[in-house]
Formats: structure tokens, sequence, C-alpha cells
């Protein structure tokens, strides 16, 4: 391994050693060569092109759609003493200024970009003019069309290898499944990086989902004061009315629950997440718009009131749970009304067929998994092209393990009762 790197990890991010495999990405980038990183959020993608930036002669050019994440992670690094900054549309015309001039005084190390300021002519041409150690494309799935974060502007990233032939870059992503690698790699021209694929499982979350008997609130209050009274939590719900309604539930039983949704204030949902963050035990009940680039390691429980459209928004989901290693819950309960809802909030969207069909399929997908009677991280995991030889042994199929019989006799009784009533009943 790199003296340079170890030592920087050691002294300027203070950790011992390396995780999985980032002593291996941050070599091959160090040595001049491209990267393309698939990893679950929170196994440590950040270090990946922080170290060789600073390792590396010349500022490393990160690339990220996330202006909130954008400016934790350069407070971060400041407080570390390292040289960061960052260009996106928050800053003044005279706060950009300054951060260009340090840019050409080569005075950074790092230095955080949105990719839409990337691509002006302007910008492009400061480039040219400066060392630059690295490009680093985070969320690198936003290329894919088919994915849910597409962003016009990434397709256009493949101009820096025309541009930079000799600058290494390194593309990364918690999104796993193969299509969407092959379309990072295709659109980004990057056939001769090497590609880290580290394992999506997180063996510390334990999986249980059940179908909703009428009364999933009360059971998800059983739930969290049986298992995890005075523990942080998310609870998602799928309509901004069930979240209001939900979290005031909650707190009349005396736990301490705050809605977020896309339809409270920017200043409410601030003080909620902050919050959230900050005290001990507090339960954000929340549409998907909460979070995004929340860093909070000690999530105990993830609990689902409805289904979510695909295993990836589950898995993501889910897996703000537990960042810290220790047991944590992944706790669901589904109805087929929330098939219905899903599929008329798909129906209803702009988007083309083609791509309406893709999430139609995702969300058999989701069913289809909620309704598993073998393993579920096993599933899971297939789901995302990977295989687990043995059931975990820590989801609830594994755990008490679901009744099966043979329904053959009984399906064909009820198709052909079906038949005979001439199909006029839904
Ligand atoms: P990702 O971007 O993949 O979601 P991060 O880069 O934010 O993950 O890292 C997740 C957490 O793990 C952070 O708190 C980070 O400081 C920590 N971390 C990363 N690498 C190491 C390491 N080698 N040793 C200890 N902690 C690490
Ligand atoms: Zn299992």
């Amino acid at each position: 391994m790199n003296d340079a790197a170890l030592q920087t990890l050691n002294t300027t991010f203070g950790y011992t050693e390396f995780r999985g495999s980032q002593a291996a990405i941050i070599q091959r980038l160090i040595e001049g060569n491209d990267a393309v990183v698939l990893m679950p959020t929170g196994g440590g993608k950040s270090l990946c092109y922080q170290i060789p930036s600073i390792v590396r002669d010349g500022v490393g050019i990160v690339i990220s759609p996330l202006i909130a994440l954008m400016h934790d992670q350069v407070s971060a690094l400041q407080q570390l003493g390292v040289k960061a900054a960052y260009l996106n549309s928050s800053l003044g015309a005279a706060e950009a200024t300054e951060v260009e001039n340090r840019l050409l005084a080569g005075q950074l190390d790092l230095l955080y970009v949105a990719p839409e300021r990337l691509m002006t002519p302007g910008f492009l041409g400061l480039l040219e003019q400066i060392d630059i150690a690295l490009f680093a494309i985070d969320e690198a799935h936003c290329v894919s069309q088919w994915g849910h974060d597409f962003r016009p502007e990434y397709i256009q990233l493949s101009i820096l290898h025309e541009r930079f032939p000799q600058i290494p870059r390194i593309a990364l992503t918690a999104t796993a499944d193969e299509p969407t690698r092959k379309e990072i790699i295709a659109r980004l021209d990057l056939s001769s990086a090497q590609q880290f694929v580290a394992s999506f499982d997180r063996p510390n979350i334990c999986y249980r989902i059940a179908q909703n008997p009428g009364n999933a609130r009360d059971a998800l209050l059983r739930f969290i004061l049986n298992e995890h009274e005075h523990d942080a939590g998310i609870v998602y719900c799928l309509s901004r009315n069930k979240v209001e309604q939900t979290a005031e539930w909650l707190c009349s039983k005396g736990l301490t629950a705050l809605p977020y949704h896309a339809g409270l204030s920017a200043d409410l949902r601030r003080k909620h997440q902050q919050r959230f963050l900050m005290e001990e035990g507090v339960i954000i009940v929340a549409t998907i718009a909460f979070g995004m680039g929340i860093d909070k390691p000690d999530v105990r429980f993830v609990a689902h009131l409805n289904m979510p459209k695909s295993i990836e928004a589950y898995y993501q989901e889910t897996g703000r749970a537990g960042r810290d290693g220790l047991p944590a819950d992944a706790w669901m309960m589904y109805g087929l009304q929330d098939v219905i809802k899903l599929k008329q909030m798909m129906d209803g969207s702009e988007a083309d067929e083609k791509h309406k069909r893709s999430e139609q399929h995702k969300l058999q997908s989701m069913l289809g998994f909620c309704e598993l009677t073998s393993c579920r991280r096993q599933g899971l995991l297939r789901y995302f092209g990977e295989q687990l030889d043995q059931p975990c042994g820590n989801c609830d199929t594994c755990l008490s393990p679901v009744e099966t019989w043979d329904a053959t006799v009984v399906a064909q009784k009820a198709l052909s009762a079906v038949h005979r009533t001439g199909q006029r009943f839904g």
C-alpha cells in the first residue's frame, strides 16, 4: 500500500486501517488509472477519492448533484484541515470568484462542483489552466436514463475524458444492478476502468415484512414500545396526510415523532431533521422526501407503513438503519392497496411508455419480495446480482419459517370457478 495514503488516513482522518477495497481503489487512482466503484451507502466511498486527491499533485474535482451533501462534506473536510471548497448555485458571484481564484492559485486539494457548473465553457477553460489530481463522479447512476435519478447533465460528463484524457477518473454509486453498471461504463467511457463491487449485504439489519391485517399502526406502536423504546428511527409513509396523522398519533402515545415531507416549509423540515440528528430517541415520520444524505449512524429501526415502489427504494430506505454496524430492524407492513396506489401514481406520471413499463416491473418485483416465503436477505441480494449461499438466520422467514402448502388443486378450483362464471367478477 502507498505510504502517503495510509499516512493521510491515519493523521488527517484519524482512522487506523482501510475498509474493504478502499486501499486497492486508492492505489489504482494514485497510479493514474480509472475505477468504477459500487458500494452500499455507508460503505466508505468518499475516502476513495478524497485521499488520492490529497496525495496526488493538483486538485481533485468531485462532481456531485446533491448540493446539501456537498456542503456537509466540505465543512467536514475543512474541520480536518483539508483545503476543500465547493462551487454551486448556492454561492453568490463574489464567493464563486473567490473559490475560482483559489483554484487557479493551486490552493485547493478538493473542489466539489455541480455538474451543470462543470459543463460551462468558462469552467472547463479554468480546468485547462490548473493541475488536476483526478475527477470523481459521485452518484454515477444519474447517467442512467432508466434510473430514478436521471440527470441529463451527467450524460455530458464523457467530455471529461475527451478533454482531459490523462487524468484518472473514478465513478461511484450505491445503485447496484447490472444494467445500471453497464450504462455507467458505456456512457462515461469507462470500459478500461477496473470495477470494484462491494457486497451489498447489511448483515446487522434484520428484515421483517408482513401484510397489513388492518391495524398496522397499532402493530407499529407495539413494535416500537417492545423493541425500540427510546431509540431513533424512521417511519416511511406514502402520503403527506398519513405522515402527519401517524406522527401526531405516535406523539399522543408518548413518543417523540416529527413529520417530514415536501409540503412542510424548508425551515420546519430543517428543524425536524436537526432534532433527529442531535437529540436521542427521536422518530422521523416521513415520505421518501427524507433521507438523502442523512448520515446518522445509530438509527435503530426503519419502518414502512406502505410498500416502497421498488426493491431499490426499499434497500436504500432500510439501509439508513444500523450504519454503526450494531443490530437494527427493517420492519414493514404492506397492503395490496399500496400496490394499487403506486400503480396509479405511475400511470399518472409524465414518463414515457418504456419507462412506465420498467416501473411497473420493479413494483411487481417488490410485491414478489414481500410475498417471499424463503430467506429475505437471499432474495434481496439475488435481486442485486449477488448470491448468498445459506439462508441468513436474521430475517423473519428464517427466524419463523412461513408455513407453505401445496395449493395446486385449490388454485385449479379457483380458476375453474372464474371460467365457469364467465369471468364476470372483479
Ligand atoms: P458512503 O459515501 O459510501 O455512503 P461515507 O464515505 O460517507 O460512505 O462513509 C461512511 C462512514 O464510514 C463515514 O462516517 C466515514 O467516516 C466512515 N469510514 C469510511 N472509511 C472508514 C475507515 N477506513 N475506517 C473507519 N471509518 C471509515
Ligand atoms: Zn434470512
